[in-house]
């Protein structure tokens, strides 16, 4: 069994010959459009590889095969049909009796057929049996009939050796020709001899141990018989009856599995309930990221969830992938723009209670990063302050009334820094200076009319493109000299 490159332990499910990879279910990039299946780093349809490689072959799941009759609906309709065809062949209406309750019971097995095929390893229910038993009934004996016919007619003109050989190429190719059939519905494709030696030909092996268990059976059939005594009664025949017809539907239910686990080569695609459900574009682009973070294309992967998030801009689970992402990258390139947009999206959100603690992520990959909202940074810087980070609440708000010289958040701001640095020893030379810009900053509030802070819409996310904020601070050595946890502040 080969596994996915990207889940080891899942089965494939495709393959692509131009990568030489092997895909399960996840990794592969459908085409909504063309109804395939499409490899993420070629772009080249993928060969789906069937369930020949994710299921068990049928020789390992012999115990399930014999146990899919016995349950109870199947038993009583086994039982049912069994008895009351012995029960018939004792009236007038014998032929007529036991044609109708075959074709019946053929219906069903058929249906046990059809239904493995699609994957599904519990019995069908009865009700599939209703319609159409004797058109089947009428076909599978006219493909015995023709069968029949050839071996007689070989044995008129060729003589009994080649009528021989001919009987048992055909018992040899019977299941080949009911899988055909089944598969087609169409007499002449099941009777061609090319399609049943292509059928062989591509199930090879297992076919041959198919036929070996469906000779046992039947040859079990005549022993079991043996034992419920020569004399003919309903009751003999219903045993008998009730034996072939269990081996029946175990035999049409190996066939069904054959049929399952070799469609792909045999071209017959099962549709099975998980293929309906198609992926929305944002999963495809999810696992196309995990493929390439899984091959180390970092750059690609990136690419992508810029796409990502430009597409699905209130995605916060997808932002916060990205995030991870980059944090785990440390691209210390683009985390700092990529956090803004991020942050903006917690804020808006309702969720200020993460926003720490992304920041702090965000500063441990790129130390330099302050956000760009003034908003944001005095909530940051509050948040800072009230646990106790007083050096992170003054280098948030260090520089804003340069930046944002009218901005009526600055009073409030530099208020906080003058409270953070009352905390910090170190920072005690500067606190007169703070205290200067403050009443300054008081003044210019009052000379001016009372401004509403403006509104401010996040910006697009970026990872790429937009230029770094760039911070005009002056180089000012701390007071101390030796400490180079603090920044340099300036208050001019
Ligand atoms: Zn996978
Ligand atoms: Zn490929």
């Amino acid at each position: 069994m080969d596994y996915c490159k990207y889940h080891p332990l899942t089965p494939a499910a495709f393959h692509c010959q131009h990568c030489d990879i092997d895909f399960c279910g996840h990794c592969i990039n459908e085409d909504p459009y063309r109804d395939t299946q499409r490899c993420f780093h070629c772009q080249q349809d993928l060969d789906p590889l069937g369930a020949r490689n994710s299921a068990p072959p049928f020789w390992r799941r012999l115990q399930e095969t014999f146990h899919y009759p016995l349950q109870a609906q199947p038993l009583i309709f086994i039982a049912l049909i069994s008895f009351l065809s012995a029960l018939l062949s004792f009236t007038p209406f014998a032929m007529l009796g036991v044609l109708v309750l075959s074709g019946i019971m053929m219906k069903y097995c058929f249906s046990c057929l059809e239904s493995t095929a699609r994957g599904q390893l519990n019995p069908p229910d009865i009700t599939t049996a209703y319609e159409g038993g004797v058109a089947l009934m009428l076909s599978l004996i006219l493909i015995l009939v023709l069968m029949g016919g050839a071996v007689v007619a070989v044995g008129l003109y060729l003589g009994p050796t080649a009528a021989g050989l001919l009987a048992t190429l055909m018992v040899i190719s019977l299941p080949a020709v009911m899988i055909n059939f089944a598969m087609s519905e169409n007499l002449l494709f099941a009777l061609n001899p090319l399609n049943s030696i292509k059928l062989i030909h591509t199930i090879g092996l297992p076919y041959g141990l198919l036929l070996g268990f469906i000779l046992i059976m039947i040859s079990s059939v005549g022993a079991i018989g043996g034992l419920f005594g020569s004399q003919i009664s309903v009751l003999s025949l219903g045993l008998q009856s009730v034996v072939s017809n269990y081996y029946t539907v175990v035999a049409f239910h190996m066939m069904g599995y054959m049929l399952f686990q070799y469609q792909f080569e045999l071209g017959f695609v099962a549709q099975t309930d998980e293929d309906s459900e198609a992926r929305s574009d944002r999963d495809r682009l999810l696992a196309h990221i995990d493929v390439c973070v899984k091959e180390g294309q970092f750059g690609k992967a990136l690419k992508l969830f810029s796409e990502g998030v430009h597409k699905y801009a209130n995605d916060r689970e997808l932002f916060e992938m990205c995030f991870n992402f980059m944090c785990a990258t440390k691209n210390r390139e683009h985390i700092g723009n990529f956090t803004s947009s991020y942050l903006q999206l917690l804020q808006d959100q309702g969720r200020p209670e993460l926003v720490r603690g992304v920041f702090k992520r965000a500063r441990d990959v790129n130390t330099e990063y302050q956000p760009t909202d003034i908003k944001l940074r005095v909530h940051l810087a509050r948040d800072c302050h009230d646990s106790g980070d007083f050096m992170t609440a003054i280098k948030l708000i260090n520089g804003l009334h340069k930046q944002h010289p009218e901005h009526p958040l600055l009073l409030e701001a530099y208020h906080l820094m003058a409270e953070a640095m009352e905390q910090v020893p170190k920072m005690a030379a500067q606190l007169p200076a703070c205290h200067k810009l403050i009443a300054q900053l008081k003044k210019q509030t009052a000379a001016a009319p009372v401004q509403k802070s403006p509104q401010k819409t996040r910006p697009k996310p970026t990872v790429d493109s937009a230029p770094k904020p760039t911070l005009e601070l002056e180089p000012v050595e701390p007071a101390d000299g030796n400490n180079n946890d603090l920044p340099p502040i300036e208050f001019r």
